[in-house]
């Protein structure tokens, strides 16, 4: 097997920002890394990192960890026995080990002739699986231009943690009175009691389905269980919720969880993230980071998993350099995907 991997600046449509800063360069760019395995067959695997600093990745350290790859111990036809492999490498390196997860699925399932979802038997329903489209932290006017922007759009997911927060939903509201909207404070409230008040704030909106991660993952665990006794609408991990080992603390605290490939170690991680939140009650939600057609794509592959999509990353981005699963009107699909196997991606001819 042969590994070859780059980076990619994706530039975002508008500045980016949520409560704890500007995401990637500036909140104008993101910086990405993407993979690709090729065998003697010449057989291909794509994937995609999009790391985050929140969990202590960056372009440098996915590079760093791919660098001490061995590609000779990777194989399509053994994803388990590859991914053992790169655990033994090094621990944690989550979304380095995400952007392998992706190419080494992507191989296997096209070795087979079967897209991701059918070669993990999960099937994919069309027009059932609907993604909210996200609008960061923003001046309230900027706010109202997004959301007009995102009309089409069935549901909103707005950025919490401001001083503007009651100006910015309010100016959401104005140009969309009654839609469905899911908010996101990223862990910007520091105690129960603030996370409570902001939250009853929130519930006034009747239109407001779930909030994700009020209070920071490091708070204490009987706080964040107090809240969720007490909160008027359900809560969400996020940043409490990274691998499958967390979900079952998450019962104690949240109503449902957030997962996303990159947190997890790629689709294979959230996979098991996913079905054991199922089996422990919880309401699922598949998120990302900004990302581009590759990983989108393949959290698409898992849809029939999650209550929840919140999967607008390559939504956000102006230089997308691949197609894959679409989002026409939030709608996720595949019927346009270029490619019938795998994660169904393929290059953008001509991208930069
Ligand atoms: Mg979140």
């Amino acid at each position: 097997m042969q590994l070859k991997f780059w980076r990619f600046d994706l530039k975002l449509v508008n500045t980016w920002r949520i409560a704890s800063g500007l995401a990637g360069a500036g909140g104008t760019t993101y910086p990405v890394v993407f993979v690709e395995l090729s065998d003697a067959q010449g057989r291909k695997g794509t994937g995609e990192s999009a790391p985050s600093s929140r969990y202590n990745e960056t372009t440098k350290t996915v590079e760093g960890f791919l660098k001490q790859v061995d590609a000779k111990r990777l194989s399509f036809n053994d994803v388990p026995g590859s991914m053992h492999y790169l655990d033994q490498l090094e621990r944690d390196n989550d979304a380095a080990k995400t952007a392998l997860n992706l190419a080494l699925l992507d191989g296997a399932a096209r070795q087979r002739d079967l897209p991701i979802y059918d070669y993990l038997k999960l099937g994919f329903t069309e027009k059932r699986h609907v993604t909210s489209f996200s609008i960061g932290i923003d001046t309230p006017e900027v706010v109202r231009r997004k959301v007009q922007e995102a009309a089409a759009y069935p549901v909103m997911k707005l950025k919490v943690g401001s001083p503007d927060d009651e100006k910015n939903l309010a100016a959401l509201r104005s140009v969309a009175p009654t839609k469905r909207v899911r908010v996101d404070a990223n862990e910007a409230w520091q105690t129960r009691d603030e996370a409570l008040r902001r939250i009853e704030w929130l519930a006034r909106d009747k239109n407001i389905e779930f909030i994700e991660q009020p209070m920071p993952a490091s708070a204490k665990r009987s706080a964040m269980s107090w809240l969720k006794e007490r909160s008027p609408i359900p809560i969400f991990a996020d940043e409490s919720c990274q691998h499958v080992s967390d979900v079952e603390h998450c019962g104690e605290c949240f109503h449902g969880v957030n997962v996303k490939l990159v947190k997890a170690g790629g689709i294979s991680g959230a996979f098991a993230a996913l079905t054991a939140a199922r089996r422990a009650g919880l309401k699922t939600m598949i998120g990302c980071m900004i990302e581009s057609s590759v990983l989108i794509s393949a959290a698409a592959h898992l849809a029939e998993l999650a209550d929840h999509l919140d999967i607008d990353g390559n939504l956000l981005i102006s230089n997308d350099p691949y197609v894959g699963a679409t989002a026409h009107k939030g709608v996720i699909s595949f019927a346009d995907a270029p490619e019938r196997a795998g994660l169904r991606v393929q290059a953008r001819t001509g991208a930069s």
